[in-house]
């Protein structure tokens, strides 16, 4: 069963591709911290109250409180299933636990899927998106439009901008991926786990490409009815 990262800059898709690799292949596990910590925030709890203001700055929120959260979800999770990590790690000592984590139950990274996407993208992506406040579905008002306005295609919910897809935040989230994230590419390049992938290349190659990759029915055995 494959152990997968999802890496690259706010905006370069890692949300989208999680969300069609879920529906091309199922059963994976999706890890994605920055749906975990909003989950937190929504329901007011303790991790939730410590996070917002990091989040709202678009700075990382402090490791302790990361790896406390992954873990809980570990613990919860199905041992055996592939796992999709998304947004995590961000920083070395997230990646230094998240390999005690897996070697604790005899899993390694199979993959790191770099998303690599040009600045001038970002921004658009990002005050673009539009996001299902029920499931966490990602939409683009222009490149992924809803079919109707304001109302996901998956569930029905209701779509909302984040509170951190606005300029100034978006440029401080860019600044702190490129000063304590950007280095993890190195890390697993010398592993000989990146693959890289043109992030801006349109959706359909861009997931030939990473399917190909990760090589059909790798989620493991797809769960009955997991397919949206
Ligand atoms: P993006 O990749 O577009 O910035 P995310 O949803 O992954 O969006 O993250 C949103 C915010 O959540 C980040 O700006 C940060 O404050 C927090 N966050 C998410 N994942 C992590 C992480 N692994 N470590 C620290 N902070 C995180
Ligand atoms: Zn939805």
């Amino acid at each position: 069963m494959k152990v997968a990262l999802l890496l690259g800059p706010p905006g370069s898709g890692k949300g989208t591709v999680a969300e069609l690799l879920r529906r091309a292949q199922g059963g994976y596990v999706h890890f994605a911290t920055g749906d975990m910590l909003r989950e937190e925030v929504k329901n007011g709890s303790d991790v939730g109250h410590e996070a917002e203001p990091y989040m709202k700055r678009g700075e990382l929120v402090p490791d302790a409180l990361i790896i406390h959260i992954v873990e809980q979800r570990l613990e919860m999770g199905d041992a055996e299933a592939a796992y999709l990590f998304d947004g995590f790690p961000r920083t070395l000592i997230q990646a230094d636990l998240l390999d005690e984590s897996l070697a604790q139950r005899g899993r390694t990274i199979d993959v790191v899927i770099y998303l690599a996407t040009l600045r001038e993208v970002i921004l658009q992506r990002l005050t673009g998106r539009r996001v299902c406040k029920e499931c966490g579905a990602s939409f683009h008002i222009i490149n992924i439009p809803p079919a109707v306005e304001g109302i996901c295609d998956t569930c029905g919910g209701e779509l909302y901008q984040r509170k951190d897809d606005n300029e100034e935040t978006i440029a401080n989230r860019l600044d702190v991926y490129n000063r304590q994230t950007e280095s993890l590419i190195a890390r697993y390049e010398e592993k000989g786990l990146l693959f890289s992938v043109d992030s801006d290349q349109g959706l359909e190659s861009l997931m030939a490409q990473i399917e190909k990759r990760l090589g059909a029915g790798s989620a493991g055995s797809p769960q009955a009815g997991a397919d949206a």
